[in-house]
């Protein structure tokens, strides 16, 4: 199998470059290439001389993955279906905004996490990304569509498919290798990792010195009631996962963002609002709400507009709350729906 070079740190490039015979700074010029660049491809370097990109392109690839297919959605979102070197395929969203967009991405093929209200699920895991098929989203959509971090404010999300706490080592390098400035150079303020609640994980990622910011899914105001939405609630209990969240040494210039996911009838009372208000009150919390994102096989309803307003209403009196729009709902492209959907 070819070594993809989307992914390495300067430190592995280095390793490559020693091995084929050249000086250390061809690294760093590999580097720019990669991530400050963005290059397409090995030839398309000017900096690196035709025998080093030769030598190279013996073992290697390039490795960005490839676009097998980009929906385009009315608001402008476009879901772009990637297809990876063994051919299994992932998404990854950008949805442009009038000062910045986002780039929503993918940490694993499918996911492993069984929550009933999400698409995502019912692919089950077929296996982790690896940091360069991660990082390597973030290329492919800068590529597409010109994006320029230094200049526009660019968001990632690691809220597509899979579940990133179980594949942190990887999320964790493609992290570095976004936030590093000499290379992409997004700052950590613009890099949120979202977790279902794997508490030995968060704990892990809360000793990372570089770390993005922490996404939890709620999603419930009771134990029973996220056992049910959440069955790996069993495993991690939300008493627990609040406890470890008390803990978590949040920056001071961020919050942790706690998302809830409303269903009709199932977690969109008053009630709910008033018990995640005290879950989360001493908390340096905010609280994303998203009505459900409807889908085949999803036996869920979206709740209205008044019950959406009445419960944001109830939350925002005592904590920043926000109820998030959705985005490319006709291309399947908002949260909870990217499940491969061939339109
Ligand atoms: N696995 C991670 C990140 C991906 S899911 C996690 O669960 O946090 C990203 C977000 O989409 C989560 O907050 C999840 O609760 C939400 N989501 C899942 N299915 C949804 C649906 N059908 N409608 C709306 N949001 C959904
Ligand atoms: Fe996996 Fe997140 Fe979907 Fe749950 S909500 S199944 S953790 S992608």
């Amino acid at each position: 199998m070819r070594e993809a070079l989307v992914g390495k740190e300067l430190s592995d490039l280095e390793k490559v470059v020693d091995g084929l015979g050249s000086k250390p700074f061809r690294a760093r010029q590999l580097y720019h290439s990669l991530y400050r660049e963005r290059l397409g491809s090995i030839e398309e370097s000017t900096t690196l001389p035709r025998s080093l990109q030769e030598s190279l392109a013996r073992d290697h690839d390039w490795g960005l993955p490839a676009t097998a297919q980009a929906v385009h959605a009315a608001d402008g979102t476009v879901r772009y279906l990637l297809g990876l070197a063994d051919s299994k395929t992932i998404e990854a969203v950008f949805i442009p905004e009038q000062r910045r967009d986002t780039l929503c991405i993918s940490s694993q093929v499918g996911c492993p996490v069984d929550c009933k209200f999400c698409l995502t699920a019912l692919l089950g895991l077929e296996r982790h990304l690896t940091a360069g098929e991660i990082i390597g989203q973030v290329l492919a959509l800068c590529r597409a569509h010109a994006l320029e971090p230094r200049t526009r404010p660019l968001n990632i999300v690691m809220m597509g498919q899979g579940e990133p706490l179980l594949n942190l080592d990887n999320a964790m390098k493609a992290v570095r290798l976004m936030a590093d400035d000499k290379g992409v150079g997004i700052p950590l303020r613009r890099i949120t990792v979202s977790t279902s609640g794997i508490i030995p994980r968060i704990e892990e990622l809360g000793r990372h010195e570089i770390r993005p910011k922490l996404a939890i899914s709620l999603n419930a105001s009771t134990e029973e009631q996220r056992l049910r939405l959440m069955p790996i609630t069993k495993k991690y209990r939300l008493a627990d996962l609040i406890d470890v969240c008390r803990g978590y040494p949040v920056r001071p210039w961020e919050r942790l963002m706690f998302e809830y996911v409303l269903l009709k009838g199932v977690n969109d009372s008053d009630d709910d609002a008033r018990r995640v208000v005290s879950l989360l009150g001493q908390l340096k919390a905010k609280v994303n709400l998203i009505a459900l994102n409807p889908g085949p096989g999803i036996d869920f309803e979206t709740p209205s507009p008044e019950r959406v307003d009445s419960f944001h209403q109830i939350v925002e009196r005592s904590l920043p709350c926000f109820v998030r729009r959705p985005r490319g709902l006709d291309i399947y492209a908002a949260c909870g729906q990217l499940k491969r959907s061939a339109a």
